[in-house]
């Protein structure tokens, strides 16, 4: 799995405090996308799924909920032995994004299998000209697919409010930043103006 970020403490993707999970590489280099520097395919943070599991259990999350974003997460060799070490890790809602569309996830046999164990499915590239400041996802086009029904009503009050950011202090007094921009915010500047 190629790592670029991991946060113990997002609030702003997805309900309760959930583990973050942000992968490298992806092939679609929309206009407008968020992370950027997530679009390089880079060996050299390569990490196997068991140190991942335990960087991510290690941490002792309150909830077991996790929210996977990138890059793309269904071009990482290793989604489907991720997917199934969170499930038996007790893991009960998983989250990705992806930029596939559903359907063309479903009629891939190794994706279709790693849908087995999203609960929460956000698909779809981003495309800027669609962006309508719907909270959780980027454009219009994008659809939140819920595989796991049973996660509809705690979902509910974060679809239905604003988009919701974070910053977060990381080493050096530099921030990270989670979630997606209300339209209008230039979050570039933001961490421009923390540093
Ligand atoms: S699919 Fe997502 S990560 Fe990839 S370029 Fe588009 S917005 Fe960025």
């Amino acid at each position: 799995m190629l790592l670029g970020m991991l946060s113990y403490s997002l609030t702003c993707l997805g309900p309760g405090k959930r583990v973050g999970l942000w992968v490298r590489g992806c092939k679609r280099n929309c206009p407008g996308c968020i992370s950027p520097t997530f679009q390089k395919y880079d060996s050299q943070y390569d990490v196997e799924v068991g140190e991942l599991l335990s960087k991510i259990i290690g941490k002792s999350p309150s909830d077991l909920r996790i929210t996977i974003s990138g890059g793309e997460p269904f071009d990482q060799k290793d989604l489907l032995p991720l997917l199934k070490c969170l499930r038996e890790n007790g893991f009960y809602d998983i989250l990705v994004y992806t930029g596939y569309r559903f359907e063309e996830l479903y009629a891939d046999p190794q994706k279709r299998e790693c849908l087995s164990y999203i609960d929460v499915l956000i698909d779809g590239p981003y495309i800027q000209e669609l962006n309508d400041n719907h909270a959780l996802r980027g454009s219009s086009n994008q659809r939140i697919i819920f595989l796991n029904e049973g996660l509809a009503e705690e979902y509910k009050p974060q679809i239905e409010g604003e988009r919701k950011f974070q910053l977060e202090q990381v080493e050096n007094g530099t921030f990270n930043f989670y979630g997606i921009p209300p339209k209008g915010l230039d979050f570039k500047t933001i961490n421009e103006d923390l540093k």
